[in-house]
């Protein structure tokens, strides 16, 4: 299984730093063959040694140039960061990246070789529309992405579910699941409201190759249970 833990923006450099150090102590019994990632904010990206994988949120595709506000590959270098978010919905939604822009950076990335956790999501409204509709929605959230990139994580994360509370039914991560597997043959990860208590549920689903975590997350007692459950 992969476990993963998107901060957003919350901990601070300091408060990263002791959560991982917790985190690590805590996970020295997880499963060998199961992997934990976490995407800090980009103020608290560093060198951490350790069995699990630190990744950016979010980078702009070059190496570095005048792009106010954003970090480049030179930045992430520095630190040997080498594993990318892109797609979340919160930077489709809040921060207005269109599929075109979502894609450059894919391509873009891709060509340096990062390790990528693509992440798709349907809004509420299409969910309500029906299990052909929903995938309507998430197949265009394909369009410009290399689905056959050996180093490529797919995040299926309803928006409606994220950050809510209230986590898709396990008849509906099923359905998702086995669906989006049939035209992306890629570890799939489930985000969205998943936390201790339904951790177990969720990751015995088929076709359930991890999770996305966002607010279980942030607290290391909360996310290293989730690893050890
Ligand atoms: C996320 O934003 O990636 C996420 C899954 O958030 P939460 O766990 O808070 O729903």
């Amino acid at each position: 299984m992969i476990y993963a833990a998107n901060f957003k923006t919350n901990h601070t450099r300091k408060t990263t730093k002791d959560y991982i150090k917790k985190l690590q102590e805590k996970i020295v019994t997880k499963k060998t063959e199961d992997s934990v990632y976490i995407f800090p904010p980009s103020t608290a990206l560093d060198h951490f040694e350790g069995d699990f994988t630190v990744g950016t949120q979010n980078a702009y595709p070059a190496q570095n140039g005048a792009y106010t506000g954003e970090i480049g590959v030179e930045q992430l270098e520095e630190f040997a960061i080498k594993t990318i978010l892109i797609g979340h919905s919160e930077r489709r939604e809040v921060l207005g990246e269109s599929q075109e822009i979502v894609s450059a950076k894919f391509a873009y990335f891709k060509e340096q070789g990062f390790e990528i956790i693509y992440c798709i999501g349907e809004p509420l409204e299409v969910r309500e529309q029906g299990d052909s509709a929903v995938m309507e929605y998430l197949l265009a959230q394909f369009e410009g992405i290399d689905t056959s990139y050996e180093d490529l994580i797919i995040a299926y994360e309803p928006i409606w579910a994220i950050g809510t509370g209230r986590s898709a039914t396990v008849e509906e991560i099923a359905s998702t699941h086995e669906a989006l597997k049939k035209t992306v043959q890629k570890p799939l990860l489930y985000g969205g409201s998943a936390k201790p208590a339904n951790i177990k549920e969720i990751t015995s689903i088929r076709g359930v190759d991890g999770v996305l975590v966002g607010s279980a997350s942030l607290d290391v007692e909360s996310f290293s249970q989730m690893i050890l459950s």
